[in-house]
């Protein structure tokens, strides 16, 4: 068993901890809140007093962050040349390619081994081990780094070089989202036209229109499988969540001049959903209520909602 070191405690880091925690390993764990810091504890991890200090004899090393800028800076001045030159680095932040490519690149010219490996999966699927890590690194990080991620996911899957897991990531949930906005299209417009929605899904989910937005997260209350939609959208992915990794897509498709008009009109319903009109702490699912004009923004929600069709 090793000494890991995590940084980033939060709503995912938090329970990816507790799995290294239980598989036997020693966690020393930093975050700069208080609060997530002292759930780690509770669950039995140590704390460290700063992120430098947590490297301290780490042979691996766990972070769980924000966004792209955070992961650089505590790279740059926290994890590069104060872990042992051994330890294998590992960034499941969901980041911009070219930070995970930057970081990757001073790691590798520092002597460590370094893959980025994003997850799929919810705050559930990091509590309950079950999430998905996508990686991208040599072979040899990959290799180092697959038993410590194994030990925080049901499936662990090499995507190439660094950078790669973070491609995979934003490509799949692109996807995600435009397959998500289409399938609550087609629901709302299928209520227009008089079907029985749970008529609808039966035949859809069996019929071409089928996806996994539709047979294993059915945004219509009642209808297939329960998901947050049973729950008031409560729960889940958040809309938020899913803005920001549609805006990491499409600087990644600016950046090699990828056509992604799908993803492009996404990203404007997600952030006319998410910040216009207040829906960034639902499932990112409740854009239904938006599309077919049931969602009432929450109050204090300052800008008034733009007409459907209208730019944001
Ligand atoms: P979170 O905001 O709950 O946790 C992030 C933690 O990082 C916070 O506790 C924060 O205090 C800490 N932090 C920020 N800067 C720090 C620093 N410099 N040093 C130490 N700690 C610092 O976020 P989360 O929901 O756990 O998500 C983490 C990452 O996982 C994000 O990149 C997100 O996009 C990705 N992700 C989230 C989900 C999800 O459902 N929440 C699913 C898949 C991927």
């Amino acid at each position: 068993m090793a000494r890991v070191a995590f940084i980033g405690l939060g709503n995912m880091g938090g329970g990816m901890a507790a799995n290294l925690v239980k598989a036997g390993h020693e966690v020393v764990a930093f975050d700069l809140s208080a609060d997530a810091l002292a759930r780690a504890e509770g669950r039995g991890a140590t704390r460290a007093a700063t992120a430098a200090e947590a490297m301290k004899d780490a042979e691996a090393v766990v972070t769980m962050l924000p966004a792209g800028r955070h992961v650089r800076a505590v790279y740059a001045e926290s994890v590069l040349g104060q872990a042992p030159k051994g330890a294998i680095l590992m960034d499941c932040s969901t980041i911009d390619v070219a930070s995970a490519r930057a970081v990757i690149a001073d790691a590798a010219a520092a002597g460590y081994d370094m893959v980025d490996a994003p997850v799929s999966g919810g705050i559930a699927a990091a509590e309950a081990g079950t999430l998905t890590f996508m990686a991208g690194g040599t072979d040899a990080a990959f290799a180092r780094a697959r038993p410590f991620l194994e030990q925080m996911g049901k499936a662990v899957i090499h995507a190439g070089e660094a950078g790669a897991g973070q491609a995979a990531k934003i490509c799949n949930n692109m996807l995600l989202g435009a397959t998500m906005v289409a399938t609550c299209e087609a629901f709302a417009m299928a209520k227009r036209l008089g079907l029985d929605l749970q008529t609808f899904y039966d035949i859809s989910s069996k019929a071409s229109g089928q996806s996994w937005s539709m047979t294993s997260y059915c945004p219509v209350p009642g209808v297939g499988p329960e998901t947050p939609a049973d729950r008031d959208y409560e729960g889940g992915f958040a809309a938020a969540l899913m803005l920001k990794d549609l805006r990491l897509a499409m600087a990644a498709a600016e950046s090699v001049d990828a056509y992604t008009p799908m993803g492009a009109e996404a990203e404007e319903l997600y952030t006319r959903f998410a910040e216009a009109l207040g829906g960034g702490g639902k499932d990112f699912s409740a854009i239904i209520k938006m599309i077919d004009d049931s969602w009432v923004p929450p109050e204090g929600t300052v800008a008034p909602p733009p007409p459907l069709g209208a730019k944001v």
